[in-house]
């Protein structure tokens, strides 16, 4: 993984021109913009592969930016956030920030994060094998275009809760524990925050609606989509 473009949104020079940088250092092509608006105009410029995007912006802030970007663009997003602001993860996510770092963060646990998402974004990609539909009563998911109906409505999802829906059908009636969920949908070899896993569990009950009860608790281990395929 070599030369993704990134554009790196940040207001603090001094941490800009750091994981600029350390970025360079790791063989990413790196374009820097320092306020909400600057990253609006430079996103519509120029193609990236991912978004590094500061929350607390002066004029346009980083939620208003991710709302704009995702009007148009499936593109990865990381947000940046300091410790000690309140984070709302569920809004993040709502919005569909693919995941988020508290500063202050190492370059290094940076790029881990970076080439994680990035890696989750190309194997989302619609391949052959992923190329079917599942059907529960009601319910159709077509995995290659990633639409989600309901008695033929259409169900809005963040990329990533897909991701994690068409994990679960993938493996229906497999238990997997949040560390698992982080390492398979996520694509983190070690470590994440737990919540990521339960908050999009929270969101994709929501979108399922009546069909909520698919996706089971199994008390002190983990989740698991309990449905047969009715095609
Ligand atoms: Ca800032």
């Amino acid at each position: 993984m070599a030369g993704e473009r990134i554009l790196l949104v940040e207001d603090e020079d001094r941490i800009r021109q750091m994981v600029r940088e350390y970025l360079e250092s790791e063989g990413f092509s790196v374009t820097e913009a320092a306020d909400g608006a600057e990253a609006l105009d430079k996103f519509k410029d120029s193609e990236f592969d991912m978004l590094i995007l500061d929350v607390m912006l002066p004029a346009v802030d980083g939620w208003s930016v991710c709302r704009e970007v995702r009007r148009e663009s499936s593109i990865p997003i990381l947000m940046l956030t300091a410790r000690g602001e309140e984070y709302d993860r569920l809004f993040g996510f709502e919005l569909g920030v693919d995941d988020y770092i508290v500063k202050p963060f190492s370059p290094k646990e940076l790029v881990a994060r970076m080439k994680a998402v990035l890696r989750r974004s190309s194997n989302s990609g619609g391949n052959a094998s992923s190329a079917e539909m599942f059907k529960y009563k009601e319910l159709l998911v077509n995995m290659s275009s990633r639409k989600v109906t309901i008695d033929g409505r259409n169900i809005d999802m963040t990329p990533r809760e897909f991701d994690l829906m068409s994990f679960f059908i993938k493996n229906r009636d497999r238990v997997f524990t949040r560390e698992q969920l982080l390492n398979k949908v996520w694509g983190y070899e070690f470590g994440g925050d737990y919540r990521t896993v339960d908050t999009h569990v929270k969101m994709l009950r929501e979108s399922l609606g009546e069909y909520r009860g698919l996706l089971v608790t199994v008390w002190g281990v983990g989740y698991k989509f309990e449905a047969e395929d009715t095609k």
